[in-house]
């Protein structure tokens, strides 16, 4: 085994800090928090989680169910509204509007048009959205019939981002997926007709059965569809997933996919095919076409934006207090039913620990202006953490210039890597569990 190779564990930073250290003892801060006023200019975005899918991926570390029939569904979409409804009543939410909504699972998609309907109405009842600028919703190829692509349309989704990961029939089936290659022309050609301002197309780099040729049609192909974005992630094998539980009774180490430097060259080729096609890299995941082309969800939670988020697991982020949900169906279901907020497990962070979110989340972007953190937090990011910019400069990974901290491609194509120098020492080897 060496270091290069996939092993299992998350890579992914997600949050800081790390889901691991979050606690029962701060869930009681967080309901605390929601009767305080918001901080002034803060923006509110909305996360709504929708945890069913027809299969479960083999690489997937989600909480999906993919056994709940239509009377479970209908009673998950109320039990999602009721929430809502009681955060709409609190201080810290009163009067505010989101300015950004995030469909996410799961997969939203697997909702039927009335399902939808009724939940879009439901939300809104307590929360209008009407002043929001992006309203993303994920969904699977698969689950895309015409008609419910259109009404998405029209009840205002803005950013539809469809979950390809890969073009091949024989490793969609390999790796579980659901979806099967040919709906993937058919899902996407819907959502053009329906007039999306923004399509993006999720893809996965390591699937189980990815090759160098295969990767570039990928590539190709996606580059063909021309969506406005296009995500790509770089496959990881965390403990919850089907492929580390074969690796485990096959008394395995390292995981059947390509090893960390094969995963980054992927990513480096797609980057500069996609820079040939007029696209630019946003981030360490993502590429877009034109100025125009926001991902407004991702830069707010990068910015410190409270995000509300509802459903099953669901994490949120408000006032300076991190909280996440119920993480099993029935106790959510039970704890919204029985009028209660569904919090779990919470972290109140101070000053110091939302800097160092801010700047590991926006690291993630490429480029950090130390101006940002001077005005915000009143601390010279270049002095705050000199010693790890330094190293990291040193391996080349990163360079300052100026009022900007910049990472190279290499640093940019290993980022999540990268990050956990900048944590706080108690936090550097937590799980992101
Ligand atoms: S579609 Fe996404 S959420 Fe559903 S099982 Fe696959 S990876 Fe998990």
């Amino acid at each position: 085994m060496s270091h290069d190779d996939t092993t299992a564990g998350n890579y992914f930073v997600a949050n800081y800090p790390p889901f691991s250290c979050w606690n029962r003892e701060d869930a009681v801060h967080a309901r605390h928090r929601l009767d305080e006023p918001a901080a002034d200019a803060t923006e509110l975005g909305l996360y709504v989680h929708i945890p069913f899918c027809r299969k479960r991926c083999d690489f997937c570390y989600f909480r999906v169910y993919t056994d709940k029939d239509s009377r479970a569904i209908r009673r998950y979409v109320d039990a999602v509204i009721a929430e809502l409804a009681q955060y709409a009543d609190r201080e810290v939410v009163r009067g505010r509007r989101p300015t950004f909504v995030y469909f996410g699972g799961g997969t939203p998609s697997y909702l039927s048009v009335d399902q939808l309907k009724h939940l879009f109405d439901g939300l809104q009842r307590s929360l209008p959205w009407d002043d929001a600028r992006e309203i993303t919703f994920e969904c699977e190829p698969g689950t895309l019939q015409e008609p419910k692509v259109h009404a998405l349309r029209e009840m205002g989704v803005t950013r539809l981002s469809i979950g390809v990961e890969n073009f091949d029939p024989h490793i969609l089936e390999i790796n579980n997926r659901a979806h099967r290659a040919k709906e993937i022309d058919r899902a996407y050609g819907f959502a053009r007709d329906a007039g999306f301002p923004q399509v993006n197309i999720d893809l996965i780099a390591g699937m189980v059965g990815e090759t160098d040729e295969n990767w570039r049609v990928c590539i190709e192909r996606t580059i063909e569809l021309a969506p406005e974005s296009v995500t790509i992630y770089q496959m990881e094998i965390p403990y919850n997933t089907t492929v580390y539980r074969r690796m485990k009774d096959g008394g395995e180490n390292v995981a059947p996919v390509a090893d960390w430097p094969t995963k980054r060259r992927w990513v480096a080729e797609a980057f500069e095919a996609f820079e040939r096609a007029g696209y630019h890299v946003g981030s360490a995941y993502t590429v877009a076409k034109g100025d125009q082309t926001k991902f407004r969800y991702r830069d707010g939670l990068w910015h410190g934006a409270d995000l509300l988020g509802i459903g099953v697991a669901s994490f949120s982020h408000v006032g300076g207090v991190h909280f996440q949900n119920e993480h099993d169906f029935q106790p959510y279901i039970d704890r919204v039913e029985s009028g209660e907020l569904p919090i779990h497990r919470a972290l109140r962070i101070d000053d110091d620990e939302r800097l160092i979110r801010e700047f590991v989340l926006q690291l993630k972007l490429g480029s950090i202006d130390a101006r940002y953190f001077q005005d915000k937090f009143g601390v010279d990011i270049r002095e705050r953490f000199g010693a790890q910019l330094e190293q990291h400069a040193a391996d080349g990974f990163l360079r300052i210039d100026g009022d900007h901290v910049r990472l190279s491609r290499d640093g940019l194509l290993q980022v999540d890597r990268l990050l956990h120098a900048f944590f706080r020492d108690e936090h550097r080897v937590a799980r992101y569990a």
